[in-house]
């Protein structure tokens, strides 16, 4: 798939968006949505999104709707810091399928790093985490925003 290829309106990010699909929620405001990540690379494995723009990755994003993006994702980076404690924290986001981008509407990966504990899984891969355990660290991260 092109990197610029159309927006898709039914991609899964734009279906929880319109609640239409699940989502494990964080944290929503006017510009943002946070929630859970269900195949996450570890314990806290968030995922931040912005909301009414059609924007397929960071190349398409209106530059005059970044700021208040970027800012949410720090405040997501920060409050799962607090909650979790890990000792670092992998702040990403993927442009294209050839970069290995999977679901075609902007989020940005928060991915704490416990040192001495190897990633769950690679990106995009396994089998979906359990839900209540999902559930409960959504709830950790939202207390310490
Ligand atoms: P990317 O591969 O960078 O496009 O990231 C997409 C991310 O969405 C992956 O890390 C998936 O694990 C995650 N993902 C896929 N489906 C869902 C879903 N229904 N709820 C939450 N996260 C999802």
């Amino acid at each position: 798939m092109p990197l610029h290829a159309p927006y898709d309106p039914d991609n899964i990010f734009a279906k929880m968006l319109r609640g239409e699909i699940p989502a494990i929620k964080i944290h929503e405001d006017d510009h943002t949505l946070a929630f859970m990540d269900i195949f996450p690379q570890s314990d806290g494995h968030t995922l931040i999104i912005p909301k009414h723009v059609e924007a397929r990755n960071l190349l398409d994003m209106p530059t005059e709707t970044l700021a208040p993006f970027i800012t949410s994702v720090q405040r997501i980076a920060r409050a799962v810091e607090k909650a979790l404690t890990p000792d670092g924290l992998i702040v990403t986001q993927f442009n294209g399928e050839a970069a290995g981008q999977t679901v075609f509407h902007l989020h940005m990966h928060v991915i704490p790093v416990y040192t001495g504990q190897p990633r769950r899984r690679g990106h995009g891969t396994g089998e979906p985490a359990d839900m209540d355990a999902l559930g409960k660290l959504a709830t950790q991260i939202a207390a310490a925003l």
